[in-house]
């Protein structure tokens, strides 16, 4: 973001890098670790962990009103079993995961575990069957290398990957058993990263080492990295769930401003005077002044017999209004609050009325109701049935003390924008217990021994290697270097590099994908289908020319085989007899102009010959025949 200078705002990023593994069995029991869209068994459970083992008042109340919902799983016949459903206990820890978090540990130096104890993290949102989620600590400690700067890595773990929402209806939430049980390993780094392009860089490296061990999932969905995000004077906020590298830096950024205003916020009521008790204010009913509305939603909700309550925020006229990132106003962060502690889809602000059908007459009539001042109070009106009205109303008051505090602790989800939204307060540090259905696994001589054949080079080695194994210029190296298809890129370097120039491939990447990117999305593309379009390269059925054009098609066509995409644009390359042909033809029928022009006519017909024979052959080669062919013709 322009103008925010990161050092003097005291920031301050670490990060929790969650990768999907592919191991061929998921953590606890023999199911495969991939998606399924076959048939499934259904079976319905609501919420299991008793209060006293969410432990956090806040949890527990959050608890209470989630008590009514139910929730839906679908359980894919191929890809869950008994131990999904929670029908079986869970059987050995996977030693094949473990293996892969013991060579990262070997990557970073970190000090591996003896032995591995499997912890039971609560989990409340039902993505996990059992009401936790399954946890174990496999290293500690260590370093990564980025730009020069060593970054601590803190802690090295393989856990279980939580249930595939599919849907939310009211209090019924459907989700799909295929992805719970997934061995992910979480690499979390120390809160030393100072800006949000160092942040994606130390993502870069981390995900590119994790590729070099050979066994992570690829793809969409299939890496998740979570933010925590502080700024001087500001709060720990935890960001979940951001799935595209690209994004992090614009998440960091919004984060920062987003604290930043909330700060302003902070000192602005401080400065108007109002304290945390001129807060401690009662719900209002205010139904009868919406007798008459023209408000649909209040109209709704008033025939179903629901009320329509109000709130007044003593000194807090114009704050609501303030725009904390792009398109989200601290109003918003209000709404989530109340969303999330009692379930109301909405709140109407009076920074923001009248509007929605609701006319000024009724806002000027509440704002006497509640004895509150324009100008100087702000007010907000919730239209509920009664119960979780009232609780919409506390979630209100709450959130608006916190903003005499500054910024509250919180835990927010990435949106695709690289805005957030408000998730759920964070959770303190105690929310571990030990799992009693598994045995502890003692880290043996195998297991090292394993590890240590799939540890990754940290990507600063590999320059050296790709500058003088494969002959790249440095600054190609460079490219490939910082290019997360690195293990792709490589790989194909290795398996077709005496067919086609390791430059060739590597620029291919570096080069032709990044050039593209502005306009088409290049991440659709997908490693099987780039390796398809070198395959066509070393055997000789495109020509080098035609890379770019089948990319471009590839990433609009997600699911074409380059083979079948190169036939369909006429791209499959000529041999020079061929292209002899086609020119000789183009010669004849053109002779008049030829003979009347001599070799000026070779521009005319280099472009009739470039149009049927672009990307098919080397273009050099074109004007060769078309010089010789027209020499030719002139006798
Ligand atoms: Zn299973």
């Amino acid at each position: 973001m322009a103008g925010i200078d990161y050092k003097a705002v005291g920031l301050k990023v670490g990060l929790e890098i969650h990768q999907q593994l592919a191991t061929r069995h998921k953590l606890f029991c023999p199911c495969p670790t991939g998606l399924s869209e076959k048939e499934h068994d259904e079976f319905e459970r609501s919420l299991r962990p008793t209060r006293s083992e969410v432990g956090e008042v806040d949890v527990a109340a959050l608890f209470e009103w989630r008590k009514g919902r139910r929730y839906l799983y679908e359980a894919p016949v191929d890809a869950s079993c008994l131990v999904e459903a929670d029908e079986e206990p869970p059987h050995e820890m996977n030693r094949e995961a473990i293996t892969i978090g013991a060579a990262m540990a070997l990557a970073f130096g970190s000090h591996i575990v003896d032995e591995i104890h499997v912890m039971r993290k609560i989990v409340i949102d039902g993505s996990n069957t059992t009401g936790f989620q399954r946890t174990a600590i496999v290293a500690l400690g260590g370093k990564v290398e980025v730009d020069g700067k060593e970054i601590p890595i803190e802690t090295i773990a393989i856990e279980e990957d939580a249930a595939r929402k599919l849907k939310e209806e009211g209090l019924r939430i459907r989700y799909r058993l295929d992805r719970l049980g997934i061995p992910l390993i979480e690499i979390s780094t120390g809160p030393v990263i100072e800006t949000p392009e160092e942040a994606r860089q130390v993502a870069l490296t981390i995900g590119q080492m994790l590729r070099l061990t050979g066994k992570v999932r690829r793809g969409i969905g299939t890496i998740r990295q979570d933010l925590n995000v502080s700024i001087r004077g500001g709060a720990i906020t935890e960001i979940k769930g951001v799935q595209r590298l690209d994004l992090i830096p614009k998440v960091i950024e919004y984060e920062v401003l987003r604290q930043l205003r909330l700060l302003e916020i902070r000192d602005e009521l401080h400065k108007r005077g109002v304290r945390e008790e001129d807060l401690d204010q009662e719900a209002v009913e205010v139904s009868q002044i919406f007798s008459n509305t023209k408000s649909k939603i209040i109209k709704r909700v008033l025939k179903r017999g629901g009320t329509v309550l109000a709130v007044k925020l003593p000194g807090f006229h114009g704050l609501l209004g303030k725009e904390l990132m792009p398109g989200r106003r601290f109003g918003t962060e209000i709404a989530d609050y109340v969303r999330f502690w009692s379930g109301v889809g909405g709140i109407f602000h009076s920074d923001e009325l009248p509007a929605y059908g609701i006319s000024s007459g009724e806002v000027d009539a509440v704002f006497e109701a509640l004895d509150a001042e324009k100008g100087r109070d702000a007010i907000v009106i919730v239209a509920e049935e009664r119960e979780k009205a009232q609780k919409a109303i506390e979630a209100i008051i709450g959130r608006a003390k916190a903003a005499l505090r500054g910024v509250p602790r919180e835990t927010r989800g990435a949106l695709e924008d690289g805005t957030t939204r408000f998730l759920r307060p964070r959770p303190g540090s105690a929310r571990m217990y030990p799992e009693t259905d598994t045995p502890p696994i003692l880290v043996d001589e195998e297991i090292l021994r394993e590890a240590e054949k799939i540890k990754p080079e940290p990507p600063s080695l590999k320059l050296e290697k790709l500058m003088h194994k494969y002959g790249l210029p440095r600054e190609l190296a460079v490219g490939v270097l910082r290019d997360l298809r690195l293990d792709l890129i490589e790989g194909l370097m290795e398996r077709y590099g005496d067919k086609v120039s390791p430059k060739l491939i590597a620029s291919i990447f570096v080069v032709t994908l990044r050039g593209l990117r502005g306009e088409v999305n290049v991440e659709n593309i997908s490693d099987t289908q780039l390796e398809g379009v070198v395959r066509l390269l070393a055997d000789g059925i495109i020509a080098k020319e035609a890379v770019e054009e089948l990319l471009k098609y590839l990433a609009e066509h997600p699911d074409a085989s380059p083979e079948r995409a190169a036939e369909e644009l006429g791209l499959k390359s000529v041999s020079r007899e061929e292209a002899e042909k086609i020119v000789e033809e183009i010669v004849k029928a053109n002779i008049e102009v030829i003979r009347e022009r001599g070799m000026r006519a070779m521009g005319l017909i280099m472009g009739r010959a470039m149009a049927k024979l672009r990307g098919r052959i080397d273009g050099k080669i074109v004007a060769e025949i078309v010089k010789e062919k027209i020499r030719e013709a002139l006798g």
